[in-house]
């Protein structure tokens, strides 16, 4: 039987920006307000154009 010891935690998104398609992992995800300082947003940074590619943000 096969088990999985811990669960990959590894994602990938595409940029919107540039087009670059990367895999990121939790750690990489960072926190940051967005310009309405009661919404947040969690976002990565493309290693290609170095944008932010937003992952999930509050309405
Ligand atoms: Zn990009």
């Amino acid at each position: 039987m096969i088990v999985i010891i811990k669960k990959g935690t590894i994602e990938v998104t595409t940029c919107n920006t540039c087009g670059c398609k990367f895999s990121y992992e939790k750690e990489d995800v960072k926190n940051g307000d967005t310009d309405n300082y009661k919404r947040w947003k969690e976002y990565v940074v493309c290693p290609q154009c170095s944008c932010e590619v937003i992952i999930k943000q509050t309405r």
